[in-house]
Order: structure tokens, then C-alpha cells, then sequence
């Protein structure tokens, strides 16, 4: 979130008072990267897949409890990911890090994962991920996007203050989402519902093209994927 605040704007004397409930403080922030940092120190360098440096550090959470987990750099993730679960052995948060890596399914984002090498987007491609549906993975967009509108404001305030008004503004979001949440998920499926037919015709039409029948699809797939492992274990 690129929220930018001025040096100008001073330090004030206040205390924000919501504390961590919607974004967590700096310090813990600093503490969590220490901490995982001590099983694996960061690595700095351009990295070939995406064009994001490799941050994943930044982003583990030891509350972490989704079965899906979509990032513009899983790639990258998975493999810090389970580097820290093995690491980590012996620490008291090892079973939280273990099962980022187990019970952790990570798929790239639909548009951030267009600037990944094709081996990579086969791998972690979430429209081939069971009960993935079709998520975009770009949700994180739309949060930026919204609480961008704050930052004229938020600019010119103490960082407890503008900790304090984003909170609020988090909370505000949160409560509009959840009670339209019906209407969307409704208004969501019927879209869905309407698109069957569209997208029946469209892969019938593409078969039909390549000579292929639809039972055809999981034993190319399985192709494809294995072509991308081979890619990657040549790399090494
Ligand atoms: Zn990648």
C-alpha cells in the first residue's frame, strides 16, 4: 500500500488508538522479518520470474489458515516458504510455518502472472487449481486502490493519526463488503451462469479447430506440466 506521509508532518505526540486491529505496527512488522530472517536471511538480486524483487519475507504471516493462497510471486513464495518450514525446526512457531507449506496452495495472479516464463505460469496456474474457481488473484488491487483515495489526507498527519484514520477507513470498507455481500454473490453467479453456454461453444469450437476431443484436455495438461517441471529441474 502506497501511502506516502511527509517528513513535514512530524511525529505528533499521540498514541493511535486502535493499535493493530486493522494494519499491523511496524514494530511487530520488524520483529516477524528479524525472526524469520534468523532461519533464512533475505537474498537480494533481480530474479528472472516477475518483476517484483523477492519479498516473500515481508509477506509470511504465522496466522496464515487459507486453503488458497494467490500472490504475483508464488513462485517465489512456495520456495521460501517451505526453505523456512524446514529451517524453522525447533522453534516454537515451526508448526504455523510447516503448514504454509502443506496445507498451503499457492497460484499466481491472473495479470501480475503474465510476467512470469511460461514453465512457471503452467505450474502455478490457478484456473487449473480444484476449487480455485476463477479467481483473478488481483483483489489486493482493488483494497490499494480504495484506500489510495486516503492519502491526500493521510499525508499531512502524525503516523499515529493516519494509522488511526486508515483503521477506521478499513473497518468502513469491511462493513459496506459484508452487507453487500448477498447482493454480490448472487449478481456474481447468474454472471457465471450466463457465461456456460458462451464458454461450451468457445472450447467446442477450439477442439473442433485441433482436431481434439474434450477428454483429450487433462492428458495434455499432464504434458504441459511435465514439460514445465523438466524446464525448471534443467535450470537447476
Ligand atoms: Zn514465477
Amino acid at each position: 500500500m502506497k501511502l506516502y506521509r511527509y517528513e513535514s508532518a512530524g511525529s505528533g505526540y499521540m498514541d493511535s488508538l486502535y493499535g493493530n486491529e486493522g494494519i499491523e505496527l511496524d514494530e511487530d512488522i520488524q520483529t516477524h522479518i528479524e525472526m524469520i530472517n534468523s532461519f533464512k536471511p533475505q537474498k537480494r538480486g533481480h530474479d528472472s520470474c516477475g518483476n517484483t524483487t523477492y519479498k516473500a519475507g515481508r509477506e509470511i504471516s504465522s496466522r496464515f489458515r487459507y486453503l488458497y493462497f494467490c500472490y504475483d510471486v508464488i513462485c517465489n513464495y512456495s520456495t521460501f516458504a517451505k526453505d523456512v518450514a524446514k529451517l524453522s525446526v525447533g522453534h516454537p512457531n515451526h508448526e504455523d510455518f510447516d503448514r504454509m507449506s502443506t496445507e498451503m496452495t499457492g497460484f499466481l495472479s491472473v495479470f501480475h502472472g503474465r510476467t512470469h516464463v511460461w514453465d512457471c505460469q503452467v505450474i502455478h496456474n490457478g484456473k487449473w487449481k480444484d476449487g480455485a474457481a476463477v479467481s483473478l488473484g488481483e483483489e489486493q488491487e482493488q483494497v490499494f486502490a480504495k484506500l489510495s483515495r486516503y492519502g491526500s489526507v493521510t499525508k499531512h498527519m502524525s503516523p499515529a493519526s493516519r494509522l488511526d484514520h486508515l483503521t477506521e477507513a478499513i473497518f468502513y470498507h469491511n462493513e459496506e463488503k459484508e452487507q453487500g455481500m448477498v447482493q454480490s454473490l448472487v449478481k456474481r453467479l447468474m454472471k457465471a451462469n450466463k457465461k456456460v453456454a458462451e464458454y461450451v461453444k468457445k472450447l467446442q469450437n477450439t477442439l473442433a479447430l485441433l482436431g481434439l476431443q474434450e477428454k483429450d484436455l487433462p492428458v495434455i495438461l499432464q504434458q504441459l506440466q511435465q514439460s514445465a517441471l523438466e524446464k525448471k529441474v534443467s535450470l537447476i
